[in-house]
C-alpha cells in the first residue's frame, strides 16, 4: 500500500476517485508524519455496493460461527504481534502516550477474543413452547446485513473494534469511516482483517471527512445499521439522516462524567490519597479527552478544601510531553482546535466566577514539549456550580470543576443534573450508600470506589444523550443482529377460518 491508497474497497487499496490527500500531523509537534486519501461521497458510494455484493453473494454471512471466531482469534493474535507498531502509530496519531497506545492495542486484542467467545458458546436459537408438540418455533439471530460504522478521534482503534469485532462475529459486511485526523491506526486494522483472511468486501474503510463520507454512510439506501460514536451533534445529524431510510442506529455519544467523592472515603491517609489519586487519572488521563473524563468532581463540603489543596498540587506535577518520550505522563491536545475549545471553557469559566487552583494556560516549550505542540496544562477550577456552562457541557480537554454537597440527596442531584449519563463514580466506605448511590444514579456506568475500568464482556454506553444502543457485552452483539422467528407446523391441517 502506497501512503494515499488508504481506502480499501472490495479488497482493494486505493487513493480517493479525485486523488485528493490529507496530512495527517503529530499533535506533540504539528508537522505532518503521514499522508491518507481524502475520500468523498463517490469512494463511500463504491465501498458500500462492494459491502452489500459481499453480503448478499459472498461467502461470510454464511460461514460457520467456529470459523469466524477463529478468523477473530487470529486477528487478536496479528494484534499481539504488532502491538509495538500498532501501539506507536496511534501514540502519534492520537497524542497519548506510548503506554496508552499499548495498553489501547491489548484492549482491542481483547475485544476481538471476546466476541469469538461469545458467539462461540450460543446455542443455534431460543426454542420457543408454542403449546403444542405439533409446533416447532425458535428464534435464532441473524446478521442486518451492511453496517456503517463513524468513529472518533480519541480511541481510534479501541472504539473501530467495540463495532468491528461483533459485526463480524454476528456475520455482517461493514465500511468503516475514522475520524478524519485519526485514521491510522484503523487502516493498520483492516491490513490485519486481510491477512487474517477475511473474505473481499467485507471489511471496507474509506478515509476522509464527516460532512462527505460520513454523512453518504449514514443516508445510503444500501447500509442497514449506522452505528457512530462521537460527538452531540454529529450523532444527532447522523441519527436524523439514519432515520429518513428506517435504518437501525447505536450512537456512543459524549458525557459530563461525576466523581462523586464523601467525606468518610478520605478519612483514613490511605483513603484520601486513593481518592485524590483516582481523580487526578479520571480527569487527566490522555488530556481529558476521554468520554467517560471524570471531570465533574462532586466533593462532600467538609474535605473540600484539603482535598482540592492536594489535587492542584499533584496536577501541577504532572509530565507534559511528547507522548513517546521516556517519563511522559500525558501528551498533547489532539489539535489546535481542541485547545483553543479547551481555553474558550476555561476563561467562559473564569468569567462566570471559578477560582483557577492550577493550570489554565499553555506550559512553557521544552525539549519535551515543543511550541507548536498542542498542549496545554492539567486545570482544576474550584468553586463551581451547575449553572456554569464549563460544567454543564463536554469539555474533552484536561479541565476539573470542583462543585460541593452537604448531604447524600444533594450529592445525588448534582451527579444526575446533567442532559447526558455515560459514566459516573462514587467514592465512600458506606457500602449501603455506595448501592443506593449507585442504583439512583441514571448513567450507563457506575464506579465504586474506582473511576475508567471497563470489561469486555459488561456493556457500554450511555443515559440520556450519552447515546442510544450498547456496545460491548451481549447487548453489543445484539445491535449487529436482527431476531427471526421460525415457526414450523409439524402436522399442518386445514384452519376453516372462511367457512365457503
Ligand atoms: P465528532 O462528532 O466531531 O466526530 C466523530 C466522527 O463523526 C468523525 O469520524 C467525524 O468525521 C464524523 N462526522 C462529523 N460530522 C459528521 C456528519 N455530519 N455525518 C457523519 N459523520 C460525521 O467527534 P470527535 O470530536 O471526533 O470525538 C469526540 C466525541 O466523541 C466526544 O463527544 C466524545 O465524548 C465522543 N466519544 C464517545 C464515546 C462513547 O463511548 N460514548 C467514545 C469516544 C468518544
Amino acid at each position: 500500500m502506497s501512503a494515499q491508497q488508504t481506502i480499501h474497497v472490495g479488497g482493494e487499496w486505493r487513493a480517493a476517485a479525485n486523488g485528493a490527500t490529507r496530512e495527517i500531523l503529530d499533535p506533540a509537534d504539528a508537522k505532518p508524519f503521514a499522508l491518507i486519501a481524502e475520500g468523498g461521497a463517490e469512494d463511500a458510494d463504491a465501498a458500500i455496493a462492494a459491502a452489500r455484493r459481499a453480503f448478499d453473494q459472498g461467502p461470510w454471512p454464511g460461514t460457520p460461527v467456529a470459523e469466524r471466531a477463529a478468523l477473530l482469534r487470529r486477528v487478536a493474535d496479528l494484534l499481539v504481534r504488532d502491538r509495538e507498531e500498532i501501539g506507536l502509530l496511534e501514540s502519534r496519531d492520537a497524542g497519548k502516550t506510548l503506554e496508552e497506545g499499548r495498553v489501547d492495542v491489548d484492549c482491542v486484542a481483547d475485544a476481538f477474543r471476546y466476541f469469538a467467545d461469545l458467539v462461540i458458546g450460543e446455542g443455534a436459537g431460543r426454542v420457543v413452547d408454542a403449546g403444542s408438540d405439533d409446533i416447532h418455533s425458535v428464534v435464532v439471530h441473524e446478521p442486518i446485513g451492511v453496517c456503517s460504522m463513524i468513529t472518533p478521534w480519541n480511541y481510534p482503534l479501541l472504539q473501530a473494534s467495540w463495532k468491528i469485532a461483533p459485526a463480524l462475529a454476528a456475520g455482517n459486511t461493514f465500511v468503516i469511516k475514522p475520524s478524519e485526523i485519526t485514521p491510522l491506526t484503523t487502516v493498520a486494522l483492516i491490513e490485519l482483517l486481510v491477512e487474517a483472511g477475511l473474505p473481499e468486501g467485507v471489511a471496507n474503510i474509506v478515509t476522509g471527512p464527516g460532512h462527505t463520507v460520513g454523512a453518504r454512510l449514514a443516508d445510503h439506501p444500501d447500509v442497514d445499521l449506522v452505528s457512530f460514536t462521537g460527538g452531540l451533534a454529529s450523532g444527532t445529524k447522523v441519527a436524523q439522516a439514519a432515520a429518513l431510510g428506517v435504518k437501525k442506529v447505536a450512537l456512543e455519544l459524549g458525557g459530563k462524567n461525576p466523581n462523586v467523592v464523601f467525606a468518610d472515603a478520605c478519612a483514613t491517609d490511605e483513603g484520601f490519597d486513593t481518592a485524590v489519586d483516582q481523580a487526578l487519572n479520571a480527569a487527566f488521563i490522555h488530556s481529558g479527552q476521554v468520554c467517560s473524563a471524570g471531570g465533574r468532581l462532586i466533593v462532600e463540603e467538609s474535605v473540600r478544601d484539603r482535598f482540592v489543596a492536594e489535587l492542584a498540587r499533584r496536577a501541577e506535577k504532572i509530565k507534559l510531553g511528547r507522548g513517546t518520550e521516556d517519563g511522559v505522563e500525558v501528551g498533547p491536545l489532539v489539535s489546535k482546535e481542541q485547545r483553543e475549545k479547551t481555553e474558550a471553557y476555561v476563561a467562559s469559566a473564569l468569567a462566570e466566577g471559578a477560582a483557577l487552583r492550577c493550570g489554565g494556560k499553555r506550559p512553557e516549550p521544552s525539549d519535551a514539549r515543543p511550541a507548536e505542540g498542542y498542549f496545554y496544562e492539567p486545570t482544576v477550577l474550584d468553586q463551581c456550580h451547575r449553572e456554569m456552562k464549563v460544567v454543564r457541557e463536554e469539555v474533552f480537554g484536561p479541565v476539573l470543576t470542583v462543585e460541593t454537597f452537604r448531604t447524600e440527596d444533594e450529592a445525588l442531584a448534582l451527579a444526575n443534573d446533567t442532559e447526558y449519563g455515560l459514566a459516573g463514580a462514587v467514592w465512600t466506605t458506606d457500602s449501603g450508600r455506595a448501592r443506593r448511590m449507585a442504583r439512583r444514579m441514571r448513567h450507563g456506568t457506575i464506579w465504586i470506589n474506582d473511576f475508567h475500568p471497563y470489561l469486555p464482556q459488561a456493556e457500554w454506553g450511555g443515559f440520556g444523550k450519552s447515546g442510544v444502543g450498547r456496545e460491548l457485552g451481549p447487548a453489543g452483539l445484539a445491535e449487529y443482529r436482527e431476531a427471526k422467528h421460525v415457526y414450523e407446523n409439524l402436522a399442518p391441517a386445514p384452519v376453516r377460518w372462511f367457512k365457503g
